[in-house]
């Protein structure tokens, strides 16, 4: 249903739009105009680019439209597609999931071709976009309700050739920390995800969570960007001298699948945090509490990580209902 005014196979740079068919009210024969730019020069991988997938998401269509601005396509070889902003109408309205249907696009995949308009977005990532792909980079950020420490998000595979490739991405993006996910389920067993269609078609992949609250950080913005531009050299997409000068300190290396590195709220009330980001927590340590709205009086509720390592992310909301998560620990590896 998705149109589009590039080509994808013509040498040279292009910005353009993907147009979604959006018939309403004030606009009959109305589309939806998502931002896409095109380099393509020679032959070489083609490396797709996408952030605001959340539509409260900053660094990522920051450092993604900044990179379209500044490329010189004389010296690309292969191709490099951009969408900062996937999803335009949950960025518009600075909101993690899509104003027009509720939906959020990274829970939607493969989407579907007469879907509502979000599901029209992953579907045309998983039938046009994916399948022209060699690598894909999907940036985030923890959206309004989570804040992160900056981290790539890699795939963990058992098959020594994939993982060889993927740890090569990760030393080429050169991040600060690393959390390995499982490759076939995902991220917490969540199978309607970007990732997860990307591996199906066999497509390399990194995301990463490079700040949260409906802000920019700063580090994580430079981090995407040196990481961006790093893999696209050891790809060779780009020369060589996009690669930033390495940093001193190594990579940690995290892994976040013991359910026991979660804290969930359950009950409703406002949350004090009781670790910061970046600091390592014993098994057992306490995430929380939770303080009861209508009686400041009562002694409020003690939440704990089962598990202890080193805090990733955390709420920014105060307010809490049963079921939200406060923050989450990653164990180093
Ligand atoms: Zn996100």
């Amino acid at each position: 249903m998705i149109s589009t005014d590039v080509d994808f196979d013509m040498p040279g740079l292009q910005f353009g739009k993907l147009r979604v068919p959006h018939s309403v009210h004030r606009s009959a024969y109305g589309h939806i105009q998502i931002p896409i730019a095109v380099a393509a020069n020679g032959h070489g991988p083609t490396v797709l680019l996408t952030g605001g997938v959340h539509g409260d998401e900053y660094e990522g269509p920051i450092a993604l439209a900044r990179l379209a601005r500044e490329i010189d396509v004389n010296r690309v070889t292969g191709r490099i597609i951009i969408a900062p902003t996937l999803n335009h109408p949950a960025f518009v309205a600075g909101t993690r999931v899509s104003p027009i249907d509720g939906v959020n696009l990274n829970r939607i995949f493969p989407g579907r071709r007469d879907g509502t308009i979000t599901e029209m977005i992953a579907h045309y990532v998983t039938a046009e976009l994916l399948p022209r792909a060699d690598c894909l980079i999907d940036l985030h950020a923890g959206g309004s309700s989570l804040q992160y420490l900056p981290t790539l998000l890699a795939p963990r595979w058992s098959d020594p050739q994939k993982a060889s490739r993927v740890e090569a991405l990760i030393d080429a993006f050169e991040p600060e920390n690393v959390i390995y996910f499982d490759s076939v389920r995902a991220l917490s067993g969540e199978d309607r995800v970007i990732g997860n269609y990307a591996h199906q078609k066999n497509v390399d992949f990194l995301t990463g969570e490079f700040g949260g609250g409906s802000s920019v950080n700063i580090d994580g913005l430079s981090t995407a960007e040196k990481g961006i531009r790093g893999v696209l050299a050891h790809l060779g997409v780009l020369p060589a001298d996009q690669r930033a000068t390495p940093r001193d300190r190594g990579i940690r290396r995290f892994a976040m699948d013991d359910p026991g590195l979660y804290a969930f709220a359950d009950r409703r009330g406002f949350f004090e945090p009781r670790f910061a980001l970046g600091q390592t927590l014993p098994s057992g340590a306490v995430a929380g509490l939770i303080h009861d709205i209508d009686n400041p009086w009562s002694a409020p509720v003690v939440v704990h990580f089962r598990t202890g390592g080193i805090a990733m992310c955390v709420r920014t909301f105060s307010l809490v209902e049963a079921g939200d998560c406060i923050g989450h620990l990653a164990s180093e590896i």
